[in-house]
């Protein structure tokens, strides 16, 4: 049977102006082997459930059959505040779209298959650890709710590429329904290129904003809904306490999915100025700095499509950005606090609670997910996880209270926040294990920490010490932009 199955390919992007994409053979890996295959998703696709011989020598660059037509997409954008105009893909290639049985499509991508004509001082490859990294943690965000690229499939190598140390290459194969990024409108922008701008933009409308097409004005409509989109994304993030770590304009979907995966961190304890990217001496990327971030990259991208959108219009576009973000951010906090009303009072709730929790450096998951534990455990072990006793009790007396204006019973509101705050996340210490052992040619633990990650708000016994607070050596774990 054809490795390909009954899967469905098509080339849409290919057809744009070759001045947005160069044809690049894949350099093939030594020795590629599976390390991960998302059977789930590929039967989505219609491939196979079973990693196969033949996927592996396609998907490792060792042949390049029908479907795939591998190109390098061209792009630029603002690295940490200054304009990068000699970006692109440096080491990733689109080979195709692929439509998924219930009629999704999605660009199919491996990242780590070598020099191209953009990888500048790079090697073109990827890292087994920032592979397992990317690999787990965009399946752990779709399993939050978080929209996302996807991870199909994973692959190990015997290919040296050397970092700080020699390690071995790898490829994870990226699904995303679009791979258009704010940097591509900002190339055609600012080489001056305004037909290939308008080009890429009709582009997109058709074919990613097709509500947008029939609009009075397509393209100032599809700028509201990145806007929107990227506000309600970035509200999610915070409130599920993610840190995306390096949020230059070229690793921003147009698509409001979290996209290309570095130095990112969950938040262990909660503390608003954390900065998971050890390369971020200034703090651009910190977590509470993400919302302004959003902001700052969308007027990037607005700035790019000022040839073909009005002045004014840009504006008023941006400025649906800090409602919608509050407003998402406020519904997932009722979600998470199991408030179904709206009160005045909630706001000073809200942030008296993230005072309580950065005061006492107390863990933002495993608080979320006791409080949803009031119904059969009581306020004790909430209370148990924040030295502050007396102002633990005091918020808890307060938030008590406030129960009583809502209509649910205790057990169906503990109930539906269980169902908001997940017991299991990808702490950096549980991909360190995974990433360790792989690194040592074991690559059972991405398999178990990819299965418990899939079920984030279950309480699966057997795995409650994925649960647990990171241990001392995690602290000192120091993730860069080095991949
Ligand atoms: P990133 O920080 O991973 O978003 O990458 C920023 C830019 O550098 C992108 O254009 C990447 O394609 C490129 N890049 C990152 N790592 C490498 C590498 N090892 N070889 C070639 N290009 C790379
Ligand atoms: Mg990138």
């Amino acid at each position: 049977m054809s490795p390909w199955f009954k899967a469905k390919f098509s080339h849409h992007f290919h057809t744009l102006s070759p001045l947005l994409h160069q044809s690049v053979q894949p350099t093939p890996l030594e020795h590629p082997q599976w390390v991960h295959w998302n059977d789930q998703l590929a039967l989505e696709l219609n491939l196979p459930d079973q990693p196969n011989q033949a996927m592996l020598q396609a998907f490792s660059g060792h042949e390049c059959p029908n479907p795939f037509r591998p190109i390098a997409m061209k792009y630029a954008g603002h690295q940490f505040g200054y304009y990068n105009p000699d970006l692109g893909d440096g080491r990733g290639l689109l080979l195709a779209e692929i439509h998924a049985i219930q009629g999704e499509r999605y660009d199919i991508h491996i990242k780590g298959a070598g020099l191209t004509p953009f990888s500048r001082q790079g090697d073109g490859r990827a890292v087994l650890r920032s592979s397992i990294r990317e690999y787990l943690c965009s399946e752990a965000l779709f399993h939050l709710g978080i929209p996302t690229t996807r991870a199909l499939g994973l692959i190990n190598s015997d290919t040296p590429v050397y970092r700080e140390k020699t390690e071995t290459g790898a490829i994870c194969i990226r699904l995303a329904h679009s791979h258009i990024r704010f940097g591509h409108f900002e190339h055609c922008f600012y080489t001056g290129q305004h037909d290939l701008l308008k080009q890429l933009l009709d582009y997109t409308v058709q074919h990613h904003f097709p509500d947008c097409h029939t609009q009075e004005k397509p393209y100032l409509a599809m700028l509201q809904q990145v806007v929107l989109t990227t506000a309600q994304l970035i509200a999610k993030w915070n409130a599920f306490g993610f840190a995306h770590g390096v949020l230059n304009t070229d690793n921003m979907s147009i698509l409001g999915e979290t996209f290309d995966f570095g130095p990112f961190g969950f938040l262990d304890n909660y503390q608003p100025n954390f900065i998971c990217n050890h390369s971020d001496y200034q703090g651009r990327y910190a977590f509470a700095n993400q919302p302004n971030i959003g902001l700052w990259n969308l007027t990037a991208l607005a700035h790019a499509l000022s040839p073909f959108i009005e002045r004014a219009d840009l504006d008023q576009a941006l400025a649906l950005y800090e409602p919608t973000l509050n407003q998402e951010f406020s519904l997932l906090m009722r979600q998470k606090t199991g408030l179904l009303s709206q009160q005045e009072e909630d706001q000073a709730l809200f942030s008296d609670l993230f005072r309580l929790l950065s005061d006492n450096q107390v863990d933002y998951t495993r608080f979320f997910r006791q409080l949803s534990q009031l119904d059969n455990q009581g306020t004790q072990p909430v209370i148990d996880l924040i030295l502050d006793r007396d102002a633990a009790q005091g918020w808890l007396t307060r938030y008590q209270h406030r129960l009583q204006q809502e209509t649910q019973t205790d057990q169906q509101r503990c109930q539906a926040m269980r169902q908001h705050n997940p017991k299991y996340i990808l702490r950096n210490h549980l991909a360190q294990i995974a990433i360790d052992k792989a690194e040592a040619g074991d690559y059972s633990e991405v398999a178990r920490l990819f299965q418990v990650l899939k079920k984030p708000f279950d309480e699966q016994p057997e795995f409650d010490h994925y649960a647990n607070l990171p241990p001392s050596w995690a602290h000192e774990l120091e993730i860069s932009c080095s991949s």
